[in-house]
């Protein structure tokens, strides 16, 4: 009895797991840290790498792109039919820094297997995803017999997005051409567990700006000139409270314009998920969920936008520290 498609791709990836784990390590052990100049070669080097892993995964075009920062790879498969969509898929090779004080159990460079999960910086944020890509259309062909993917496919894995992209707009722009797609598959999500199989159909993008507020210029007696001075402290106070009403909603105006509100299938869908509420807010060291009224948690951080206050001094301290995650809101 021949396999369906479903279970002769289970059974390659079963058959190259090993060796699939073995490759990802090596690239992995790569230190890609794009926000540490002294790390500027090991980006270019995992750059190479990757090229040369898709070369051998067999996609007849591979190539570097330079930047005025780090190198991104593109690479690409044409299908054998010549209507098939064109899908592109995006990623990223850099990293965040990482080191054994963060509390690492083992070396964030040298990976390694615990349970049954690979540890190291980069298996989970972007490295695992985009090799996983290598694997899956390896399994694509060997389960259906083709010698070229059913779709056409690209694959674009910048070397700056732990760094902010800040050269990515520009290489897109130039290289539009070469991008052309029926559809972006951005591979840098995450799994909802290990059995469920999970599509991330939308993501939040980032706009930051900074306030400086300027009172004035010396420490100042409450007794002499409170009340008759403007307080920056009040002002601040003020500022950040009226970003949002009392039902949590934001303020700005504006601030909704163009947000795509949630179907009920889609809001039906986020509800069958067995989230544990008070798991999550264990990881989030927090004792209550707060957001907008009318919206689940999952529907606040998945569907809806947010605007958040931090002060800039403990952001720049947060920057300024080698060693921990950009932050993100
Ligand atoms: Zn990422």
């Amino acid at each position: 009895m021949s396999d369906t498609p479903d279970s002769a791709v289970r059974t390659y990836i079963r058959h190259h797991r090993t060796a699939f784990l073995d490759d990802l390590a090596e690239w992995l052990r790569i230190p890609s840290v794009s926000a540490q100049p002294e790390h500027d070669k090991d980006v270019r080097r995992s750059a190479e790498w990757l090229s040369a892993a898709l070369k051998e995964t067999g996609f007849p075009v591979t190539e570097i792109w330079e930047t005025p920062g780090a190198p991104a790879v593109f690479a690409e498969w044409p299908s054998d039919d010549p209507d098939a969509p064109v899908v592109l898929v995006y990623g990223h090779h850099d990293v965040q820094p990482a080191a054994r004080e963060d509390g690492w159990h083992s070396d964030p460079f040298e990976p390694e297997v615990r349970d049954g999960r690979m540890y190291g910086r980069g298996a989970a944020d972007d490295k695992g995803q985009v090799f996983f890509h290598t694997l899956g259309v390896r399994a694509h062909l060997a389960a259906t017999g083709r010698t070229a993917p059913a779709v056409h496919l690209k694959l674009l894995v910048e070397g700056e997005e732990e760094s902010g992209s800040p050269h990515f707009r520009e290489l897109v722009e130039q290289r539009a051409d070469r991008l052309a797609a029926d559809a972006v598959i951005v591979s840098d999500t995450g799994m909802w567990d290990e059995d469920t199989p999970t599509v991330c159909t939308g993501m939040r993008g980032l706009a930051e700006c900074e306030i400086e507020l300027h009172g004035p210029a010396q420490d100042i007696h409450s007794g002499s000139f409170g009340g008759a001075v403007p307080n920056p402290a009040t002002a601040l106070a003020r500022l950040v409270a009226e970003l949002h009403d009392a039902d949590g909603r934001v303020a700005v105006p504006g601030f909704y314009d163009g947000v795509a509100e949630l179907t009920d299938t889609e809001r039906a869908l986020f509800a069958q998920l067995p989230f544990d509420e008070e798991r999550w807010l264990r990881t989030a060291a927090s004792q209550a969920t707060a957001g907008e009224a009318g919206y689940s948690t999952l529907e606040r951080l998945w569907a809806r936008p947010t605007a958040e206050a931090a002060s800039a001094a403990a952001t720049r301290a947060r920057a300024a520290r080698p060693s921990s995650p950009r932050p993100r809101w």
